[in-house]
């Protein structure tokens, strides 16, 4: 997952620092100034918002030796050990992690100790998504909040008030965090952005505030994403093309799924997002951001999120013709798939996915329903070998092979908007091609789809496609940097018996491929002549309508800051 260096570095040391909880910050300071702190405090509210944080500064504060009206004063030795993480007084429980009655009852009992800090100190207990506790554990957590011990400080975290007990949350001061506003996000962002001497114009941390959605931990991952990938010298495109690269396009591609009616595909897919060990609430967060900017984009709304235009243009042609019930309804299935039990399965999408598609089965067989029933070409098949390379990014780039999912599945098929083209006559080609693959919309069927201008993949071609995962991991063996690049927007194009083309999407990536000395290169051409065989001379070109092959490795988070090309921390890079 995310280092979170910078969210931790920059986390603030007194209430006047955090970000946008203002009626929050004014009754905790107002309540130490006062000496009049409650004994349990309840924080609810979406992630990143500022929750626990409230909870390490209220601990700070009622233990500071000189407040500075309710605030610490950040210097004292009390102030010192908080900064440092070593407080003693400080007792933080992730209920994520340690749900059950033991670690209540171990909480309980240390309670029961005096704070080390004096007379005067609080014993602060930090529990962090108590919604997660246990039933007996809530029950003992109950007792300890009936009776609390002088000097001791419940401070209870969550993102789900709802899943907390009302006999829990009545003995509790409530406090609602509301998520953080884009001028309030940018805000901080300027300030960490300046006190780690970066140099980011003021539309670019914008842009991040506003994909953040209000939250100041993923806005400040976010950034720091965007340094490790493109340095500390940043600009609004940096943002942009890295935004466009840390979203799982296959988010664009399930949604198209569950529009289109393509049961099959889409639990395919859903089965590959599983196993690639991505994180699926955040896939869930995507697929729900896609269908909203879609149906935005319908009602005529430019939406700010995260899309690339070119991504925006894929998905406008996707709903272009499809009635807004339906996305409406789509909408809804997933928004309502509850991940939250269990994070790791993928059932709920699985489910919202079959709702879909079982609702416009019987949409349409009433004859209600104006439904777009897609029809599903079969994959243009390989026919002749074909030996002549081609100079440029050919359509086959984004031909469906059966070892490629990523390329079969047309949702936010990046060949359908409009990118630079290599050759007019080639691009056309490919939007031919790509417009022939499953669920395309009925008008760009599939009768002639230019296959004959530009000739059917090669047999050498889906041979060598086929062994993209060898390639990669092999590539990646001998040099891990080159194996991160073939993972960022990378696929082969082409194939011959003397000649295999990998094209790639970023010009960026395609000069750090073919940069470092050579070494990349060398890497790669190793690897290909071990998988392949001998014999056959590897090329790199730009093709901006490539789609990335994927390979099942690493989490999605990883995955994603490798395709920005950053380098990872191995031994052997
Ligand atoms: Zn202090």
């Amino acid at each position: 997952m995310s280092p979170e260096v910078l969210y931790r570095k920059w986390r603030p040391h007194t209430f006047a620092e955090l970000a946008g909880q203002e009626a929050v910050s004014r009754t905790l300071t107002n309540a130490v100034k006062a000496g009049r702190v409650a004994h349990a405090y309840l924080f609810s509210g979406p992630r990143g918002t500022g929750k626990t944080t409230t909870g390490r500064l209220l601990a700070k504060a009622v233990n500071c030796t000189n407040p500075k009206d309710g605030d610490p004063c950040d210097e004292c030795d009390s102030c010192q050990a908080y900064r440092a993480g070593r407080a003693l007084d400080l007792v933080e429980l992730d209920a994520a992690s340690n749900r059950g009655i033991d670690e209540i009852r171990s909480l309980r009992e240390r309670a029961n100790f005096a704070p080390s800090g004096g007379q005067d100190a609080y014993k602060v207990y930090l529990i962090d998504e108590v919604h997660m506790l246990t039933e007996p554990a809530f029950n003992a957590l109950l007792k300890t909040l009936e009776e609390p011990p002088a000097h001791v400080i419940f401070a209870l975290a969550t993102t789900e008030a709802h899943k907390v007990p009302s006999t829990v949350v009545s003995r509790c001061q409530r406090f609602d965090f509301r998520r953080i506003s884009v001028n309030d996000v940018k805000g901080r962002l300027r300030v960490v952005a300046d006190g780690e001497e970066f140099e980011v114009p003021d539309d670019a941390l914008d842009k991040i505030a506003r994909v953040a959605t209000g939250s100041l931990r993923d806005a400040i991952n976010l950034l720091e994403q965007m340094v490790d990938s493109y340095g500390t010298k940043l600009t609004l495109e940096n943002v942009i093309e890295g935004l466009g690269e840390i979203i799982d396009e296959r988010s664009g591609d399930l949604a198209g799924h569950a529009l289109r009616g393509n049961l099959k595909e889409g639990l395919t897919l859903i089965s590959e997002v599983r196993d690639d060990g991505c994180d699926l609430r955040q896939f869930q967060r995507q697929v729900i951001a896609f269908l909203r900017g879609a149906l935005l984009a319908k009602a005529g709304v430019e939406p700010e999120d995260g899309w690339s235009d070119k991504q925006k243009e894929a998905r406008q042609q996707l709903v272009a013709d499809l009635a807004p019930e339906r996305i409406v309804a789509t909408l809804k299935a997933f928004g309502e798939a509850d991940l939250r039990a269990d994070p790791l399965s993928p059932l709920p999408l699985e489910l919202a996915l079959a709702s879909c598609v079982l609702a416009q089965e019987a949409g349409s067989a009433q004859g209600a329903a104006p439904a777009v029933s897609a029809p599903v070409p079969s994959p243009p098949r390989p026919a002749k070998p074909q030996a002549e390379p081609r100079r440029a990014a050919p359509p086959k780039a984004s031909a469906p092979t059966a070892k490629t999912p990523s390329a079969v599945v047309p949702g936010t098929n990046p060949a359908k908007a409009d990118g630079p083209k290599p050759e007019p006559a080639e691009a056309k080609s490919s939007t031919a091609s790509s417009a022939s693959a499953p669920q395309s919309p009925p008008e760009s069927a599939p009768t002639s789809n230019g296959a004959s201008d530009t000739g059917p993949a090669s047999v050498q071609l889906e041979e060598a496609r086929a062994k993209w995962p060898d390639i990669y991991k092999r590539t990646r063996e001998i040099q891990y940097r080159a194996g991160a690049l073939l993972n960022s927007g990378c696929a082969i194009i082409d194939a011959s018996d003397d000649e295999v083309t990998f094209g790639f999407r970023h010009a960026m990536l395609l000069d750090r491929m073919e940069g470092d000395g050579g070494e990349n290169l060398r890497a790669l051409q190793q690897a290909v002549d071990e998988v392949l065989g001998p014999g056959r001379t590897v090329r790199c070109v730009l093709d901006p309508n490539v789609e990335a092959q994927r390979t099942t490795r690493g989490g999605h988070l990883v995955r994603a800051v490798e395709e920005l090309g950053a380098e990872p921390l191995s031994p052997d890079s």
